[in-house]
């Protein structure tokens, strides 16, 4: 039998950058257990190679002024933390990268040192390693958060393998729970000279994005593309291409970026999660008639693969 064994070189991130890698994107190794024992992670917070991505309520700290800071040591809090609660997200540049959920009082301690960011405002500072590490901070804190109980038999759970997992203390379940993603397709829908954009009622005004919807139980991934566009603007699609994918840290989803060609071309809101849904010309987006989505999103990345004909 073969047995695969872990590779010499420990810290590589697991894709090569193209022209669809989106910021939060990445993969750094730190789940498998020999890994673990080879970069000797420690209970020590004090270790000169740790540095931490510090959180606070789903903002992020950083210091933006003249550089970027993300990670920061944990000497910088001048407070001792709960080693049990760092989180273990990776090794990067020889350092090990951990997330910290501060109290209140804590994140007032760190004024002086940074600033506390929403991330989507935070990562386009950011490069696109360190926006990797912020999201993935920012999405297995709030799992924490939502998983302190045993769903099995209600007793309190704890983290485990640095914060990969958590456990159930019950000692007659032991159950292990592993960080949930939701799936979410995201689509350009093409009808030849136009794309089918819509917005929310809460979205800031005349911004429009493109179509997008959670994956229910027992779909495929195209399945969901043609029933969120069929629901959400009555339009039928087909010649379903995959695009690209995006973490989502708002709070933990993946963006599965789809293209799609209309079958139809008469707009209903159907379900009414839409306010607005309508077809758009190339020159109708030059134009500044409407606001596109933010720079940073596959939604933006999707549109502006229309606008320069790459379908
Ligand atoms: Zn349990």
């Amino acid at each position: 039998m073969l047995i695969n064994t872990p590779s010499k070189k420990i810290s590589i991130q697991t894709k090569e950058k193209t022209n669809k890698t989106h910021i939060f994107s990445g993969s750094y190794l730190c789940q498998p257990s020999s890994y673990q024992k080879k970069i000797n992670i420690t209970d020590d917070p004090y270790k000169k190679n740790h540095r931490f991505v510090f959180m606070h309520n789903g903002q992020c700290l950083a210091s933006i002024d003249p550089d970027v800071i993300l990670f920061f040591k944990v000497t910088d809090l001048k407070k001792e933390i709960n080693s049990n609660n760092c989180i273990f997200l990776g090794e990067f540049n020889h350092d090990l990268i951990f997330a910290y959920e501060l109290n209140k009082k804590e994140s007032l301690s760190l004024e002086k040192i940074g600033t506390f960011f929403n991330l989507r405002i935070l990562a386009i500072n950011l490069s696109i390693e360190e926006s990797n590490f912020a999201a993935k901070a920012a999405i297995l804190i709030d799992w924490h958060k939502n998983n302190k109980f045993c769903s099995k038999c209600a007793s309190k759970t704890k983290q485990n393998l640095h914060g990969q997992t958590r456990k159930c203390s019950n000692n007659k379940c032991e159950y292990q729970i592993f960080p949930k993603l939701n799936p979410a397709i995201i689509v350009l829908v093409m009808n030849k000279n136009h794309c089918l954009l819509g917005r929310q009622k809460n979205w800031p005004h005349k911004q429009f994005s493109t179509i997008a919807g959670f994956v229910e139980p027992a779909e495929s991934i195209e399945d969901t593309v043609v029933r969120e566009v069929f629901e959400e603007t009555n339009i039928r699609v087909g010649s379903i291409k995959y695009h690209s994918s995006q973490p989502w840290p708002f709070p933990s989803s993946l963006m599965l970026g789809f293209t799609a060609v209309a079958l139809s071309n008469k707009i209903k809101l159907n379900d009414n999660e839409l306010e607005e849904a309508g077809w758009f010309s190339r020159e109708d987006l030059a134009s500044g008639l409407i606001k596109l989505p933010p720079k940073l999103s596959i939604s933006r990345a999707l549109i502006n693969g229309w606008i320069n004909d790459k379908y």
